[in-house]
């Protein structure tokens, strides 16, 4: 069965986002980690996603992401909470965002196609990704924690943040923030 057509019985051929019937086609929501499945695909109208893939929104249509943000399927969750950072200059889509509770490697996923526009980049220059393992360059001070992180430390499995600035990982089985100027991606 092709993606299409397993997207199609599973919504019952309706946009997963606004239940519109028309128009129809199969989205992939990008920086999954998992091969190219029907899980990582959300079945959408041409309306949602000439919007998505416009500069200038139409805050009202996105409306519908109050039902579809509740859905069981990870990608139709992962567009939803992207799209609502999107419009995030409206509060309403702000607040609905707060609202959504993603597990962990769904929340990942959801970040990792916003951090793509943020760019973290690490001392070198390299884009650092959601998952991505570190080295410390420097040893570092861990404020509150009472411990020095030494040079040559290895952090793996980094979350992003909301600030390019900065990331977050575990080191000495204590999760913290790092700046990412003292990185280097391994
Ligand atoms: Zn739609």
């Amino acid at each position: 069965m092709s993606i299409l057509t397993a997207l199609e019985k599973r919504s019952s051929n309706k946009c997963e986002l606004c239940a519109a019937t028309n128009d129809l086609m199969e989205f992939e929501v990008a920086e999954s980690l998992e091969d190219a499945s029907v899980e990582n695909h959300a079945l959408i109208c041409k309306t949602c996603h000439s919007d998505i893939m416009s500069e200038e929104h139409n805050f009202n249509h996105w409306r519908c992401l109050n039902e579809s943000m509740w859905s069981e399927h990870k990608a139709v969750q992962v567009l939803s909470y992207r799209i609502l950072d999107m419009i995030g200059s409206e509060s309403w889509a702000n607040e609905l965002k707060e609202q959504m509770y993603l597990e962990e490697d769904t929340l990942n996923w959801a970040k990792r196609g916003i951090a793509s526009k943020l760019k973290v980049l690490d001392s070198n220059g390299s884009q650092l990704f959601a998952g991505d393992s570190v080295t410390l360059i420097k040893d570092l001070d861990v404020k509150g924690g009472g411990f020095t992180a030494k040079r040559g430390t290895k952090v793996t499995g980094i979350r992003l943040t909301d600030d390019p600035g900065y990331i977050e990982g575990r080191v000495g089985g204590q999760m913290i923030v790092l700046k990412v100027e003292f990185l280097k991606k391994s």
